[in-house]
């Protein structure tokens, strides 16, 4: 047996410590980017497949920090999540989009159409009193231009807490879709009582469903399901023309991705979008 090495110079025990430390640094400048306003979002259109009108958009955060440049969600809010800075990040998210609603409101020719669709943490799910949160958050703006998105997962942490959860949201007049649906297991009975208007079609399965036979069967017995159950169908990571007229064929409502617009700054997404 090899004598064992010290902590500091095995490379693997390195490459963790350096990791844990990058998380930790990435740890403080996040709180400090939320609190001093840092972060931005950026608006991606939705589009009625069979008619391409717009019919809303969703929006994503954005992280520009000085040192490391854009940061990505997929690295960011996972990390909020874990180390408690998710409240005060979705907090911000909503306020801002409010803030933006109500800009492009007084700006623009055409306000946005639909509703905006804003993503919403399984923890930020988790407050019992999140429904009356979100209305004090974006006072000013109608809960009827109001979409929240959680995905599949958040639902089934806790099914008949989300049931309720989900009932009180409806009541109160926003609309709920379930986001990366086909990625998180949830049974037919609860998808049936959680008051959700929309199942968003997971990225990877319209990534594949050109070429993969399954992949195309998985998304064509979603599309069935939502409309047995009178829910719309939106399809995510739309990237071309092929997958945008199958998804209509197969009777999708609505679709996002590049192939239609990317996320875009505020004023971008205006520009593209809402003057015409
Ligand atoms: P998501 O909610 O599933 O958002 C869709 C992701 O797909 C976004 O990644 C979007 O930029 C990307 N996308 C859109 N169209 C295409 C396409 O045609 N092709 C490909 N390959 N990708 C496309 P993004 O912006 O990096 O966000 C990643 C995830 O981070 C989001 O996934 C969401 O779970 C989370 N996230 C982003 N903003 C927020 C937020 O404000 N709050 C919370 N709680 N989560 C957020
Ligand atoms: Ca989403
Ligand atoms: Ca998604
Ligand atoms: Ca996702």
């Amino acid at each position: 047996h090899a004598k064992r090495r010290d902590n500091s110079t095995c490379p693997y025990t390195q490459a963790m410590h350096h990791a844990l430390q990058r998380r930790q640094r990435m740890t403080e400048r996040l709180s400090v980017a939320i609190s001093e306003n840092q972060l931005e979002l950026y608006f991606q259109p939705q589009v009625d497949l069979a008619s391409g009108q717009l019919t809303g958009a969703e929006t994503l955060c954005r992280w520009h920090d000085a040192e490391w440049g854009w940061v990505s969600p997929s690295e960011f809010i996972p990390l909020a999540e874990e180390r408690g800075l998710i409240r005060a990040l979705g907090d911000w998210v909503l306020e801002e989009s409010a803030r933006q609603l109500m800009a492009w409101r007084q700006q623009c020719a055409m306000p946005l159409p639909g509703r905006l669709s804003i993503n919403i943490s399984a923890q930020q799910f988790a407050d019992p009193q999140l429904t009356h949160h979100i209305a004090h958050l974006t006072a000013g703006v109608s809960p009827s231009a109001i979409a929240l998105e959680l995905t599949e997962s958040d639902f089934m942490r806790d099914p008949d807490q989300a049931v309720e959860i989900t009932h009180t949201m409806r009541q109160a007049g926003y609309a709920l879709s379930i986001d990366d649906f086909g990625t998180g297991y949830s049974s037919l009975s609860y998808l049936r009582r959680f008051a959700a208007d929309a199942l968003k079609i997971d990225i990877s399965f319209v990534r594949e469903m050109l070429d993969n036979r399954h992949d195309r069967t998985i998304v064509q017995t979603i599309i069935a399901m939502a409309q047995a159950l009178e829910m719309k169908t939106v399809a995510e990571g739309v990237e071309t023309h092929e997958q945008a007229n199958l998804l209509a064929e197969m009777g999708c409502n609505e679709a996002q991705g590049y192939w239609f617009g990317r996320p875009l700054p505020a004023d971008d997404f205006a520009a593209a979008w809402l003057n015409k």
